[in-house]
């Protein structure tokens, strides 16, 4: 029913000869994947990425996109400039913009309806911080992050985007989330999208994935829980056998 979707976030990693040779590696490891397999890569790495997959079951992403056509907006990227490239998955949201690049709730959904508008599918990240977890307020985290990143979101458009739930004291720390514990979150998350699109829509449209330390030793048991569909994979995406 929901397809699982591994998706690679290289964060700001790999140059131009990096690139091609980890897909050179990657798309012989992963051509018989069931999942649907994206990289998400830098800018700079776009067009040899695009390359380096063609004709291939993988697929291209980019790591963030501005809301506006063009114009004055120092180091953003359009969604028509990805698109160009033969970008199809748009990571919006990421712990680390949110974190030191002052994303808000307000910026990711001026994101994702511009990326669904032009034809991008995003891959939004939600997820709590320590602090927060230990304050009890996870739920009341992610309900204000999914409500705002879908705000004004169409049920039309739920196949087109994906969520990431990314605990933050996870995301390259080695800790993992316990296998019952992600399902669990997750399922709040699947929650929310059904309050807003109705409980058929969230079983049967929306692909929730997992982030945060997620590695080969991991991977089965994550993937194996009925609410995780798939990963989001940072740190393992680097190197073709772990991400494979
Ligand atoms: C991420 O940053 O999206 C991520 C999940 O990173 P890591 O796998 O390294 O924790």
């Amino acid at each position: 029913m929901r397809r699982p979707i591994i998706a690679g976030n290289w964060k700001m990693n790999n140059t131009k000869a990096q690139t091609y040779a980890l897909l050179g590696e990657l798309v012989p490891l992963v051509a018989d994947a069931e999942a649907e397999v994206v990289v998400c890569v830098p800018y700079t790495s776009i067009w040899a990425a695009g390359e380096a997959i063609k004709g291939t079951n993988i697929k291209l992403g980019a790591e963030n996109v501005h809301w506006a056509d063009k114009g004055a907006f120092t180091g953003e990227i359009s969604a028509d400039m990805l698109l160009e490239q033969g970008v199809e998955y748009v990571i919006i949201g990421h712990s680390e913009r949110r974190q030191y690049f002052g994303e808000t709730d307000e910026t990711v959904n001026k994101r994702v309806t511009t990326a669904l508008a032009k034809g991008l599918k995003p891959i939004v990240c939600v997820g709590e911080t320590l602090e927060e977890r230990e304050n009890g307020k996870v739920e009341e985290v992610l309900v204000r992050q999914t409500e705002g990143a879908f705000k004004d979101v169409v049920a039309a458009e739920l196949d087109n985007i994906v969520i990431a739930y990314e605990p933050v004291w996870a995301i390259g720390t080695g800790k993992t989330a316990t296998a019952q514990d992600a399902n669990d979150t997750i399922a709040i998350i699947r929650g929310t999208i059904a309050k807003l699109y109705g409980e058929k829509n969230a079983e049967e449209r929306v692909r929730i994935q997992y982030g945060g330390s997620m590695n080969p030793k991991n991977a089965k048991e994550l993937m194996a829980m009925p609410q995780i569909d798939g990963g989001l994979i940072g740190g393992a995406s680097l190197k073709a056998v772990d991400f494979s």
